[in-house]
């Protein structure tokens, strides 16, 4: 399934601003959301939806909505393959420090 251009978006402006990382977790669970504003879209993750929480060594505890986590995986493999975060050097995001 494509990941919104509008969720790869923010999650370079999240990444960006430290509030999350391309660190592998420590742990993830999958459960049904309790409420918790997710780290990538700020909306809040209601019981109705899939959320999963990571728990990163530096970051600590986050919550994503399962979408939202796809787009952070999917800026993380591009910076991991290419240093920029379209795939594409100069691309639209243009190149993101680590
Ligand atoms: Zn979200």
């Amino acid at each position: 399934m494509p990941v919104p251009r509008e969720l790869i978006g923010l999650a370079i402006a999240r990444l960006k601003a430290g509030q999350v990382s391309c660190e592998k977790p420590q742990q993830e669970f999958g459960g049904l959301g309790e409420g918790i504003p997710c780290a990538i879209c700020g909306a809040a993750i209601s019981a109705r939806e899939m959320e999963i929480e990571a728990v990163y060594p530096k970051l600590g505890e986050r919550h994503f909505h399962v979408a939202c986590m796809n787009a952070l995986r999917t800026v993380c493999n591009d910076l991991a393959d290419t240093g920029h975060a379209t795939g594409r050097p100069g691309g639209p995001f243009g190149p993101i420090a680590q």
